[in-house]
């Protein structure tokens, strides 16, 4: 069985967690030109990596906070977990985010205000 660090309640049984899925999925502002496939991978592509993987969960039987994990999903090591809204701090997590497709999705950076909409206001 895991066990994972809750930030706020310390090492606990996985049996007290739910997973939510991948973490760091960025929501398209309201106002964006997003074509629909660009819009479509956004709602429904989630990665499935071999490896390092950055993972939302809830401790649903204790504190019922989110927090994210870093998870190696061959050997289910806990690299860390960290606040949600952060970044992960420890070398493999951080290499994860970064090459994630994710980050140069169309949907990723309509999730940004552009400067275009800033001057415009
Ligand atoms: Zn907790």
């Amino acid at each position: 069985m895991l066990q994972l660090n809750c930030p706020f309640c310390g090492l606990r049984d996985e049996a007290e967690f739910s997973c939510g899925g991948e973490a760091h999925i960025a929501r398209p502002l309201a106002h964006n030109e997003l074509n629909d496939k660009d819009f479509a991978d956004y709602l429904f592509l989630r990665d499935n990596p071999k490896g390092v993987f950055l993972e939302r969960w809830r401790h649903a039987a204790g504190c019922r906070r989110w927090f994210n994990v870093a998870r190696h999903t061959v050997s289910h090591e806990i690299i860390e977990t960290y606040a949600m809204g952060s970044l992960p701090k420890s070398k493999a997590a951080r290499q994860a985010y970064q090459d994630s497709w994710r980050r140069t999705t169309a949907a990723e950076a309509a999730s940004k205000p552009s400067k275009k909409g800033k001057e415009a206001r």
